[in-house]
């Protein structure tokens, strides 16, 4: 906790059963690595004096990069095999933001997001026009090949056949992952970017939390900055995002208080496992989550860069 503002940033790269048995020393050793370099990535815009939004922008690309997590390349299929994207963005110092619902093409859906930002009247794209948006914006395409990983296909096709066989536990902690960035910067202006490929085996046009603003993502310097992850329809329905910041103007609740009472009681006992990362204009910053674990780190003002994966 700190009395001043000053810069820090989180990200995660999802939420869900991770389970230290089912992960090998190298594959958890590329997981801390995979946050860190998205970590530097944020750290360097705000070290240089940047703002919190391109932070966030340079954090979230970084993740999308890296196939270990669901966003961008690594992307989890629909029940059609195909891979559909969602992502958003928002300034909290203006309180603008940028979504793209269910598109395939750009290899960075969050600077497709930015795009519907900066250059058109409205907050959500879906379908060839929001791909037409980050076309003219001079963004890079990618095709199915670059977005394809053995894993996710492997474990569309493990989903599909327990639907088949009748014996799917439906366990969303299961099929869930993201990945999301918050900051704070030097002039205390907050932001917020979330990027998923979604829920494995989800029905073909089903949109989730992440592009919705004030469900999955939220950013306002009067209160915080949220990137959630998690079982998205159980975050759209209790607007898991706002909630914290209406906790925080109306209740006087501190950004743990609020995050953690959203997490641990409106998503918890809802059916909603997950967790989310926050920040507020004065630099603090909170990662609660209800299930074993989140991919998920920290770096403050002062250099110190921390990643964890389980409790
Ligand atoms: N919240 C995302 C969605 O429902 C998935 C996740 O974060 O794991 O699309």
């Amino acid at each position: 906790m700190t009395d001043t503002h000053k810069f820090s940033l989180a990200v995660h790269g999802g939420a869900g059963t991770i389970l230290k048995a089912n992960l090998t020393p190298e594959l958890e050793a590329a997981y801390h690595a995979g946050l860190r370099a998205a970590l530097d990535a944020g750290y360097k815009v705000l070290a240089a004096g940047g703002a919190a939004l391109d932070a966030v922008t340079a954090a979230v690309c970084a993740l999308e990069d890296e196939p270990l997590f669901n966003a961008g390349r690594g992307a989890v299929y629909t029940s059609d095999g195909v891979q559909e994207m969602d992502a958003a963005v928002m300034d909290g110092a203006t309180r603008n933001a940028g979504a793209v619902g269910g598109i395939f093409g750009p290899r960075n859906p969050i600077r497709a997001a930015r795009a519907v930002m900066e250059n058109t009247d409205h907050v959500m794209l879906i379908g060839p026009n929001a791909l037409n948006v980050a076309r003219d914006a001079g963004l890079d395409f990618a095709e199915a090949e670059y977005f394809f990983t053995q894993a996710r296909w492997d474990a569309l096709q493990s989903t599909l056949k327990m639907r088949k066989d009748g014996v799917e536990d439906d366990d969303p902690a299961r099929r869930h992952g993201t990945v999301g960035a918050v900051a704070c910067d030097a002039q205390g202006n907050v932001a917020a970017a979330t990027s998923t490929g979604g829920m494995t085996a989800k029905a073909p046009g089903r949109i989730g939390d992440t592009p919705i603003i004030g469900a999955g993502t939220f950013a306002d310097n009067e209160t915080c900055a949220v990137s959630g992850t998690g079982h998205g329809e159980v975050f759209i329905r209790y607007t898991a995002a706002a909630e914290i910041a209406a906790r925080m103007r109306h209740a006087g609740q501190s950004l743990e208080e609020a995050a953690t009472h959203v997490v641990m009681h409106d998503l918890a006992n809802n059916d909603g496992s997950g967790g989310l990362i926050a920040v507020d204009a004065l630099g603090n910053i909170t990662m609660p989550f209800n299930c074993e674990g989140m991919y998920r780190g920290m770096v403050t003002q002062e250099g110190l860069f921390d990643t964890f994966i389980y409790r």
